[in-house]
């Protein structure tokens, strides 16, 4: 090696993740769930090996369950990056195996080098929608800690134990290999695992190769997988399933995120959530809660305007929020807020209200003009879950009456569109409202 090579070597070798210990504080009364949304375990699917069954049957059965897997590809195999381009616009990650699959451990630092970062740069140069932040090490060899930490945040290995809440190492988090060279090979014993995982509150990692009769390495059936992934989905209220790479990132987030609480009053209180990690590569957000304020019967959850995912489950409001984006308040006060990526927001018309009348929940306005209101209703994660278009009656009201049952927990924000013949653009306005318990 000649002495400008081992220079190079050296600057690229130093840890640009830096793992120091954070002042984490957690002011009362607020908590940081383990996992997000408060469940109880987590569970990731890695694909390694390119196998060709990955993308035409993985992928696509997942993707019925709106699940996210991680696709660690050995990037001199790849033929075309339409398939795996594709996957990572659905939201899986594609992560590397390294560039040629061959065993880092014992290799020299140069070789380790080339197959860790230009692995990375193939997959960071054909893949734009995400950084390729994860690795898995071919046949399970761990290379050195020092080099895959230059390039890698998390590693998986394939030691067949469910990792505790936090990995006791992040460059060899352990995984179960299945399919036919081991003991994993029916739904059952993989329905056991995702249980196993449950019941101890960690992180159960699963290595699926080959499928079917593709010719990959320790092939499994695609109908035990989906059978298994049908009984995943049964979970999801206790098991979070996600990719090795978010997982990864929630955890090192979760163990490292501070929350205070700057000021308060009865209608408002204005909180910090933050973190010291590399915010370009910790983005994921994590679930904080609280109890709802006293005499609170309605709340918003905004951070910079912007609505926050949030929810109410017993007497706490819980909600995402990605560390390190500014101050997140929380209001009594019904609060408008603009829809996707429109960054206005707009009052709620003068005389709009929300009523119960016997088995469902009346939105009235007054309307001067004889326009047409079309109201919808969506649930906190902007699902769509109802819709109805009305004219003003002879009062000058409008009113639409929604089935109660629609209302009966979390918060629902209310779409008003004005329908104008003459206008080319529709007038929205959104309000949230809050129906926490109506009788
Ligand atoms: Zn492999």
């Amino acid at each position: 090696m000649t002495r400008l090579s081992r220079a190079w070597l050296a600057a690229v070798m130093v840890p640009f993740f830096c793992h120091t210990a954070p002042a984490r504080t957690i002011d009362s009364p607020y908590q940081v769930g383990t996992w997000p949304g408060f469940r109880t375990a987590a569970l990731s699917y890695t694909f390694d090996d390119n196998c060709s069954n990955q993308l035409a049957v993985a992928v696509p059965l997942f993707n019925q369950y709106s699940l996210k897997v991680t696709l660690f590809t050995v990037t001199s195999w790849v033929t075309s990056w339409t398939g795996l381009k594709n996957a990572a616009a659905q939201g899986h990650e594609i992560a590397s195996h390294t560039v040629t699959h061959v065993s880092l451990g014992g290799l020299s630092n140069a070789t380790q080098d080339n197959e860790l970062k230009n692995s990375r740069d193939a997959i960071n140069t054909n893949i734009t929608n995400q950084k390729c932040v994860t690795m898995a090490y071919p046949n399970c060899v761990e290379a050195s800690d020092a080099i895959t930490s230059s390039y890698y945040f998390a590693a998986r290995g394939c030691s067949g134990a469910i990792e505790p809440k936090t990995p006791v190492k992040f460059m060899n988090i352990s995984s179960f290999v299945c399919g036919s060279t081991g003991s994993y090979t029916t739904a059952q014993s993989l329905n056991g695992l995702a249980n196993q995982a449950i019941n101890s509150g960690g992180w159960c990692i699963l290595l699926i190769h080959g499928i079917d009769n593709d010719g990959g390495y320790s092939p499994i059936a695609s109908a035990v997988l989906s059978s298994h992934v049908h009984f995943v989905d049964s979970l999801k209220s206790v098991l979070w399933v996600s990719t090795f790479g978010n997982v990864a990132r929630y955890v090192r987030e979760r163990d490292s995120v501070s929350v205070k609480e700057l000021s308060s009053n009865a209608n408002s209180v204005t909180l910090q959530v933050t973190d010291n990690l590399d915010s370009s590569i910790f983005n994921y957000s994590v679930t904080v809660r609280r109890p709802l304020p006293a005499g609170w019967t309605q709340i918003s959850v905004t951070q910079k305007g912007q609505r926050l995912n949030s929810s109410i489950a017993g007497q706490n409001v819980m909600f995402d929020v990605v560390p390190n984006r500014g101050d997140i308040v929380l209001s009594s006060s019904v609060t408008s807020v603009a829809a996707g990526s429109r960054q206005t927001s707009s009052p709620a018309p003068q005389g709009f209200h929300a009523r119960v009348v016997e088995n469902s929940v009346n939105f009235s306005l007054p309307i001067t003009c004889s326009g047409t209101m079309s109201v919808e209703l969506f649930d906190a994660r902007g699902t769509k879950i109802a819709a109805l278009t009305s004219r003003a009656d002879e009062s000058g009201f409008l009113t639409c009456a929604f089935p109660k049952e629609l209302f009966n927990s979390g918060i629902v924000v209310v779409r008003l569109i004005e329908l104008r013949t003459r206008m080319s653009q529709n007038n929205a306005t959104e309000e949230c409202f809050l129906f926490s318990k109506i009788r």
